[in-house]
């Protein structure tokens, strides 16, 4: 049975933030660049368009992203797509594609693609001066709003470097409408991606959120205790979607092996199910099988009451933080691990090397035996552990936090309306046409 859904894009309430409670984090210069770039950018009416305001990284960060636009002085909003189930079976064969999925694209499926951006487009409306359009499942809403004014720009959050050329092939054209691409890395821009402007922005956490803020050691106990954790044993903690590139069998492979060791080691994998992602219940059943009822392994997700507050309670407790990965756009949850003190082990795949200083924050890893070894290695020598989380800590406070990533956007948005203040401002940006 399909979903009954409202035609045109939903909006997205958001809570307030201020630009002033980030500066005992991040310091003073911080927030008075940021308010220097935002100043020939005051009441302009920006919007991000997303396929889902929960679950997954891009939500995450627009839940920040967007209150401190508007703290800044910026008329920002947020709007999610609508779409049948069927659109969103697309959209993630579309996403698993570009990652490097042999799929095939069949003529129904582009069909079921273009339908749902015409019913999203059809609704939209022009003024805006700024309009961010966020991955693959929206990215035709530039074609076919052609007409419209405003700086439109396409923020692609995924790994394209080994993507599926027939669908590459099919999206390219819609981002090529774009004014501007923003990417995580350089390698993720294709060659044959024509466009005006490529900025490369790393994606980041909010230090002061549910899920980053400070909590007290008897908080976290107790919240992993009511989840029949022991906060005394070691934990090996893991949070991400249940998505095969996120490897949850390897993972419980690495438990596995790290058990042979360490028999009381627990481990914690946490997977909110996504609006976006059909694909998140069959691979948790997938994983819950392969778990073998191991009283040791708590497969939990908003299901279970699972939150924010919950998610940093266990990046909090664990003994090293995993993520396996092996594809990762950027993988928010190593910098919430190390922005937790915590060495992350993470697969050397896509954004992670971006994150993890191998030997110095954590370690990268390209196999389960290279993973069970390094985090035998974390538990048996508790001193390096903490020394990685402290290096950590700090390089996700340098390079990570949201106030980075708002500078970015700013840096972008006077780029293209040649209000750049100061030529030190510039960011990455190179031209692909
Ligand atoms: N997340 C969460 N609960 C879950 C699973 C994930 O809150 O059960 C959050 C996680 O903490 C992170 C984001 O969702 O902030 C996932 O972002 P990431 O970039 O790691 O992966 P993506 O899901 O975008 O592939």
């Amino acid at each position: 049975m399909q979903e009954m859904h409202t035609p045109g894009m939903q909006n997205v309430v958001l809570a307030s933030k201020s630009l002033a409670d980030y500066a005992p984090v991040v310091g003073d210069d911080v927030i008075a660049e940021i308010e220097q770039l935002a100043r020939p950018l005051q009441g302009a009416r920006v919007i991000h368009i997303s396929s889902t305001a929960y679950g997954g990284g891009v939500a995450e960060m627009l839940h920040t992203l967007i209150p401190l636009m508007r703290s800044a002085g910026l008329d920002a909003e947020w709007r999610v797509i609508s779409g049948y189930d069927e659109f969103f079976s697309v959209t993630k064969s579309m996403h698993n594609a570009l990652q490097g999925m042999a799929l095939e694209l069949t003529p129904a499926m582009r069909a079921t693609y273009l339908h749902a951006n015409v019913d999203n487009a059809v609704y939209f409306e022009d003024g805006f001066d700024y309009v961010i359009v966020h991955d693959p499942q929206p990215a035709p809403l530039r074609m076919l709003r052609a007409g419209d004014s405003g700086h439109w720009i396409w923020r692609c959050h995924i790994d394209l470097t080994a993507a599926n050329p027939a669908y590459w092939a099919f999206l390219r054209p819609f981002v090529q409408m774009y004014d501007a691409a923003i990417f995580t890395m350089p390698s993720y821009v294709k060659k044959d991606l024509k466009i005006g402007k490529v900025a490369i922005v790393p994606p980041a956490i909010d230090p002061l959120s549910p899920k980053n803020a400070p909590m007290s050691v008897a908080d976290t106990r107790r919240i992993v205790q009511l989840y029949g954790v022991n906060p005394e044993q070691p934990l090996l903690v893991q949070v991400s979607r249940f998505d095969p590139w996120k490897d949850p069998l390897g993972v419980i492979d690495v438990y596995r092996g790290v058990k042979r060791e360490v028999p009381d080691v627990q481990l914690v994998m946490i997977g909110s199910m996504a609006h976006d992602d059909p694909e998140g219940m069959e691979y948790y059943q997938r994983t819950k099988d392969y778990a073998e009822n191991d009283p040791n392994i708590h497969l939990l997700s908003n299901l279970d009451g699972i939150g924010n507050v919950e998610v940093n309670a266990f990046q909090s407790v664990a003994t090293v933080v995993l993520q396996k990965s092996l594809r990762e756009g950027f993988g928010l949850t190593v910098a919430e691990g190390l922005w937790k003190h915590k060495p992350v082990i993470g697969g050397n795949v896509g954004g992670i090397p971006l994150q993890i200083e191998d030997g110095k924050s954590g370690f990268l890893v390209n196999s389960i035996e290279e993973c069970t070894d390094r985090a035998l290695q974390l538990m048996h020598d508790p001193q390096l552990a903490h020394q990685m989380g402290v290096y950590g800590r700090e390089e996700v406070r340098q390079k990570f936090l949201s106030t980075s990533n708002l500078r970015h956007y700013l840096r972008l948005f006077n780029d293209l309306s040649g209000t750049m203040a100061d030529e030190r401002h510039a960011t990455v940006l190179s031209s692909h046409r």
